[in-house]
């Protein structure tokens, strides 16, 4: 599939937020936002006039990015999010959040999404028992992610996870002492998403 492969630091500069696409160092004082607040480019430190339609556009590439899905999934997914009962932004949020590639980075086996979803596509989790290499898998209320039994005892996955050991768990997803399986146990609200988004500008965006 096509992915953005651009330097991925100049989206974060870009959305004036960290997408977290850097993994490791998205934590660290080298992350490229803190150290240049700014756009980038030549314009990037001067006034900027945002229009309406400006802001909605921002908010859906700032979300779209944050979760690293392209355009047309995108639209799939509001369309999804239109179906379901409550409100359609909140919903959407809910909606990428309970991707597997979204759930491998929050149980913290991943250092970004980007290396989740390829970690999926290289076959190490299972849902439900079952070997699962679909990042954009939607996960359900009672649904078990863990580690593959043959990946469990590799080395990276122990780097990876002692890594990440400090990033807080969402309140969703539960997991085990051995930190092997992950349990999702509701469905992930509008606080649990921590991104600073006002979701209500991409139904605008869409509603058009
Ligand atoms: Fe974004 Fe991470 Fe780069 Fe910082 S280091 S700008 S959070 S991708």
């Amino acid at each position: 599939m096509a992915r953005y492969t651009e330097a991925v630091c100049k989206l974060c500069r870009r959305e004036g937020q960290k997408l977290f696409l850097k993994g490791a160092r998205c934590y660290t004082d080298k992350c490229a936002l803190a150290r240049r607040a700014y756009a980038p480019g030549q314009h990037g430190q001067g006034r900027k006039k945002t229009s309406e339609y400006g802001m909605q556009l921002r908010a859906k590439q700032l979300t779209r990015r944050y979760y690293g899905v392209l355009e047309s999934q995108f639209r799939d997914y509001y369309e999804m999010a239109t179906k379901r009962e409550g409100k359609t932004g909140e919903q959407l949020l809910s909606i990428l959040e309970s991707r597997l590639d979204n759930v491998v980075y929050r149980l913290g086996w991943a250092s970004s999404r980007a290396e989740a979803r390829q970690l999926v596509v290289h076959g190490h989790f299972t849902v439900n028992g079952k070997r699962v290499d679909i990042p954009s898998f939607l996960v359900k209320v009672g649904d078990v992610v863990a580690i593959k039994e043959g990946s469990k005892s590799s080395a990276k996955f122990a780097a990876i996870s002692e890594t990440n050991a400090s990033r807080p768990m969402p309140k969703w997803l539960e997991k085990d002492a051995e930190g092997n399986n992950g349990k999702v146990i509701a469905l992930p609200a509008r606080e649990d998403v921590d991104l600073e988004v006002d979701e209500t500008l991409i139904v605008e965006l869409y509603s058009k």
